[in-house]
C-alpha cells in the first residue's frame, strides 16, 4: 500500500502515475473539497501538456505576452514563445485527482495526517473526530509547504518561506502578464480575461503591508472579488526528501523556483521522480535532483543575487533586456529550465556579469 498525504498537483499526479502502474494507492486530504482553498495564481508554461492532457475546463486564460517592470517604471515586453496557461486551480487539482481515481487510486477527504511511527500512520478523520491508525508500506508527503509528513519523520530541518497574498479584482487589461520584481518582493498582475485579473505580491516580510501598498498603487479603486494567500518555501539544496520508505514531493520538499516562486510543474516533476523510484527502485534523492536540481539551484543563485539588488540594479537589469538580442532569448526558451539558456544569455549580453558580484 502506498499512502499519499495531500491532494494538490504533486500528490494527485503521483497517485495517478503509481495507480496507472498497478500500485495500490490511497490519498488523504485534510480539506473537504480537493483544490480548495485556492492559494495560487495558477500560471504555468504550456510544457504542462507533457504531463497531463490539457482540457479547456481547467484553463481560465492563455497568455502570450509578458511585461517585466523596473522600479523606475521602464519595462520590457516579451512575446512568450511557450504560451502561458492560467489555471483554475480547483478544477485542475480535481481533474488530476479524477485521472488518479480512474486509474484505481482511492481518495479520503477530511482526513488529516498527524504522525508516522513504525509503519503506522496516525490520521485524523476530521468529520468523525477520530484518529485512525493505518499501516502503510510507503508514505509520500505531498502536503505542501508546512509538511506534517516532513515534521513527523525528521525531514523538515531548516526551511525559509516567503508569504504570498493575492486578490481577484476587476481591472481592464490587454491580456499580458505583468511582473514587478523589486527589492524584497515580487508582484504580478495576471489576467483571467480582459476585465478581471489576479493581482498579488510575494514578500520576504510584511506581506500584508506590501500587498496593500501594491494594490493601492496599481488599482486604487478596484472591486475585490476574492482574496487568497499562502506560504511559499524557498528551495534549500540541503533539505532531504527521502528517508527509508518516506518520500517528499512538491512544496513539502521545497521544490519551488526561488526566482518566480512557481512550484506546480516542479512538484509534478518530483512526482515523476518519486514514481520512478518506487516502481524501478531508483534512488529518489538522485532521481529528483536529476530532473530538478540544476534549475532549482540556478534559480536560488539568482534569488540570492536579486536579494542584494538595489532599485538601481533592477533598473539596470531591465535596461539590459530592452535590447532585442537579449530579449529574444527570454522569448524562445522555457523559463522553467533556466539552465538551458543562462549561458547563451551571458554570451549575448556580457554586461549581465555585473550582477555576478552579488553572488560573492
Ligand atoms: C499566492 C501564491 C501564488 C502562487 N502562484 C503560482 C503560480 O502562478 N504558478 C506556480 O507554478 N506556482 C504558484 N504558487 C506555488 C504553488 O501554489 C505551489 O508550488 C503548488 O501548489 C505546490 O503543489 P503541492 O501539490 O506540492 O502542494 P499544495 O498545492 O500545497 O497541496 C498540498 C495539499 O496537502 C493538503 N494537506 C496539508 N497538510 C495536510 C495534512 N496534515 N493531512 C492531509 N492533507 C494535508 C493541503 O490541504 C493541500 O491540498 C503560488 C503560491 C502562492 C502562495
Amino acid at each position: 500500500m502506498i499512502s499519499i498525504i495531500g491532494a494538490g498537483p504533486a500528490g494527485n499526479y503521483a497517485a495517478y502515475l503509481l495507480a496507472k502502474d498497478g500500485q495500490q494507492v490511497q490519498v488523504f486530504e485534510e480539506n473537504s473539497i480537493i483544490g480548495e482553498p485556492i492559494q495560487c495564481t495558477g500560471i504555468v508554461t504550456s510544457s504542462i501538456a507533457r504531463m497531463v492532457p490539457i482540457r479547456s475546463d481547467f484553463i481560465v486564460n492563455r497568455i502570450s505576452k509578458a511585461r517585466i517592470y523596473a522600479p523606475d517604471n521602464n519595462f520590457i515586453e516579451v512575446k512568450l514563445g511557450n504560451e502561458n496557461i492560467i489555471l483554475n486551480r480547483r478544477r485542475f487539482d480535481q481533474y488530476i485527482a479524477e485521472l488518479a481515481r480512474e486509474a484505481g487510486a482511492e481518495f479520503y477527504t477530511n482526513h488529516r495526517f498527524l504522525d508516522f511511527k513504525g509503519n503506522e500512520m496516525h490520521i485524523k478523520d476530521t468529520k468523525g473526530n477520530i484518529v485512525k491508525k493505518l499501516k502503510t508500506n510507503v508514505l509520500v508527503g505531498a502536503d505542501g509547504p508546512n509538511s506534517q509528513v516532513a515534521r513527523a519523520t525528521g525531514l523538515f530541518s531548516n526551511r525559509q518561506f516567503w508569504v504570498g497574498s493575492q486578490a481577484t479584482i476587476k481591472y481592464k487589461n490587454d491580456n499580458a502578464i505583468e511582473f514587478f520584481p523589486h527589492v524584497g518582493t515580487i508582484g504580478w498582475i495576471c489576467p483571467e480575461n480582459e476585465e478581471i485579473v489576479r493581482i498579488g505580491i510575494c514578500a520576504k516580510s510584511n506581506t500584508a503591508d506590501c500587498f496593500n501598498k501594491f494594490l493601492k498603487e496599481k488599482a486604487p479603486n478596484a472591486k475585490i472579488l476574492d482574496r487568497q494567500g499562502g506560504l511559499i518555501p524557498i528551495y534549500n539544496p540541503k533539505v532531504k526528501a527521502h528517508k527509508d520508505n518516506v518520500y517528499l514531493i512538491g512544496d513539502a520538499a521545497g521544490h519551488v523556483k526561488a526566482t518566480t516562486l512557481g512550484g506546480i510543474i516542479q512538484g509534478m516533476l518530483a512526482a515523476e521522480a518519486c514514481h520512478d523510484s518506487i516502481i524501478y527502485g531508483k534512488d529518489y534523492e538522485r532521481a529528483w535532483r536529476k530532473k530538478l536540481a540544476a534549475d532549482l539551484r540556478l534559480a536560488l543563485l539568482m534569488r540570492k543575487a536579486m536579494d542584494k539588488f538595489s532599485h538601481d540594479d533592477y533598473n539596470y537589469l531591465v535596461k539590459l533586456f530592452t535590447r532585442r538580442r537579449t530579449r529574444e532569448i527570454l522569448e524562445s526558451y522555457d523559463r522553467d529550465y533556466p539552465s538551458q539558456f543562462m549561458l547563451k544569455l551571458l554570451i549575448r549580453e556580457p554586461r549581465l556579469l555585473y550582477f555576478a558580484k552579488m553572488l560573492l
